[in-house]
């Protein structure tokens, strides 16, 4: 048996072989695997449930039959995707996971976390993260017409896309520090998370404890998948098709 995680397509009409190499994936999981996580930014923008983008609608179908098969499949919000709601949860047969998640990978309790907010050497982004995660504000914005969120959302991604080409390499890394705290509050010397497109499994000491940081990439420059067997996490590539 084993588990499979991805995270960051950041699906988008603009490029659709990513959603069909998704809808291939998908296709292929097999008896042998007992769940399946997406850890965030499984889309490029999300500006709420009713927005008809088409990517969703067949992305949610191919989920959704692995989880009429009985196949637990589960979804963490990214950064981009923060807003997806109870209602796509649903339509595809997606459980949402609270931010930080311990689950049980064969005897051993392993974190997952989109990885964002380990991102704290970027003050202004971690700035941003704490308005559009709180509640008030994400009911405020799905209470505007689609129009305009989705205007605004466009705006917000020029802007970040503009912001990143100017921050130092670094800055957009996990920071250590916060790693550890994160692994120390939630009792794990195991964490899986993705966001930096920076697929690599670390080893390091935490108090003592060897500690294990596995970090999944992106699916546009690669198709990048963690399996968790018996045997531990194996990092995977899959061929661009
Ligand atoms: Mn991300």
């Amino acid at each position: 048996m084993s588990t499979l995680f991805v995270s960051d397509l950041h699906l988008d009409a603009g490029h659709p072989q990513i959603g069909e190499q998704f809808l291939q994936f998908l296709g292929q999981v097999t008896g042998d695997v007992d769940a399946l996580y997406i850890l965030g930014d499984l889309f490029e923008s999300w500006v709420g449930d009713d927005d008809p983008q088409p990517e969703k609608t067949r992305v949610a179908a191919a989920i959704r039959r692995l989880a009429d098969d009985g196949l637990p499949c589960f979804f963490m919000h990214g950064n981009r995707d923060f807003l997806v709601g109870e209602a796509f949860a649903a339509e595809a047969g997606l459980e949402l996971l609270s931010e930080e998640t311990v689950i049980d990978l064969h005897g051993e309790p392993v974190l997952l976390m989109h990885g964002d907010s380990l991102c704290t050497d970027d003050a202004e982004y971690q700035a941003f993260r704490q308005t559009v995660r709180d509640l008030q504000w994400q009911a405020q914005f799905l209470s505007m017409p689609l129009d305009q969120r989705l205007e605004m959302a466009k705006a917000a991604r020029a802007r970040s896309s503009e912001r990143n080409a100017q921050l130092a390499d670094d800055i957009m890394d996990v920071n250590q520090g916060a790693v550890a705290e994160a692994m120390r509050r939630n009792g794990v010397n195991q964490l899986l998370h993705g966001h930096t497109h920076r697929p690599a499994i670390h080893e390091f000491d935490l108090d003592g404890v060897d500690a294990r940081r596995i970090v999944l990439g992106d699916w546009y420059t690669q198709g990048s998948v963690v399996t968790w067997s018996t045997t531990g996490p194996a990092l995977h590539a899959l061929p661009r098709i």
